[in-house]
């Protein structure tokens, strides 16, 4: 299990024993020597050996905004569980790497999920990546990590953390983010939609939202009803080329605001913010 020399934590602030740091019977395998550069960081810490799972972030858009230790834990471990083979191979390809991805899909999640448990029965180390950003989170990795809890309750399960475009989108609005409400994606039916955000409408609470372009405009418009009297921010392709962050106010008239939403671009990826009110901002 142990990966030879001893390492110097890169973490600063109190000792190992501080609830939630990494505990040293398990993750101190997993760091790192003092790096020269940033192959030598993914070359040296070698992983144990499994059956372990690593749920690794990766980009929710610009390529370099992955994790050195992201990187290496991709390279060493057996097979890579990927949410969209593509878009891992793209960031696989970009950084040189050639480990094995295995399809993990939520239209076969339950195929996916015994063949996932299986290789770990079999004793791999296997990594999780969703399409983008932090797994676990709108996407099938937590039923996974829950399945493997229930079943192989002795096997570690690590975080490799990183980019996610709940925090992406919150560090970007200038607003408190406490309390906030994480809503990820509505129902695509209306009246559930609706359902959700009047059950909400008294609070100051921030909403967070994922939302897909063909529903951005019907969410929006809905947002605009139930909360007359609250900012909205659309950030809608952050980290990529054609990143846009458009703020609605609740002072804007029909007109303006109707003009704010058509210049929104009807592509990409959205996180949407339900913002505090005119008179506390
Ligand atoms: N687990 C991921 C995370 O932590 O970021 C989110 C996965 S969820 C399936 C994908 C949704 O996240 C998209 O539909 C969109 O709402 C949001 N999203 C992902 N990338 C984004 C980006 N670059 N800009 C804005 N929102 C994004």
């Amino acid at each position: 299990m142990s990966e030879g020399q001893p390492v110097q934590s890169l973490k600063s602030g109190p000792g190992p024993s501080e609830p939630g740091d990494e505990q040293p019977s398990a993750p101190a395998q997993d760091q790192q020597r003092n790096p020269q550069n940033a192959a030598d960081l993914r070359t040296r810490a070698q992983i144990p050996p499994g059956p372990a799972l690593y749920i690794v972030a990766t980009p929710i858009g610009n390529l370099e905004d992955v994790t050195l230790r992201a990187l290496r834990i991709l390279e060493q471990v057996d097979t890579i569980l990927s949410e969209d083979t593509r878009k891992t191979g793209i960031l696989l390809k970009h950084y040189g790497l050639s480990t094995r991805q295995k399809s993990y899909r939520v239209h076969n999640e339950d195929r996916d999920l015994e063949t996932a448990l299986s290789f770990l029965r079999e004793g791999r180390n296997l990594a999780f990546c969703s399409d983008a950003g932090t797994p676990g989170i709108s996407d099938p990795g937590s039923r996974l990590v829950r399945a493997m809890r229930d079943t192989m309750p002795d096997a570690p399960i690590f975080t490799i953390p990183g980019p996610s475009a709940l925090v992406a989108a919150l560090s970007i609005s200038g607003w408190q983010a406490h309390p906030s409400v994480f809503g990820g994606f509505l129902s695509p039916k209306p009246g559930r939609r609706r359902k959700f955000l009047n059950a909400r409408a008294d609070s100051d609470d921030l909403i967070v939202l994922y939302e897909s372009v063909h529903r951005i405009e019907g969410l929006l418009r809905d947002i605009r009803t139930i909360f007359p009297d609250r900012f909205i921010q659309v950030a809608r392709e952050l980290t990529k080329i054609y990143e846009e962050v458009v703020i609605f106010s609740p002072d804007f008239s029909d007109l303006q605001w109707e003009e704010a939403l058509k210049a929104l671009s009807r592509k990409g990826e959205f996180t949407v913010i339900i913002g505090p009110r005119r008179e506390s901002f």
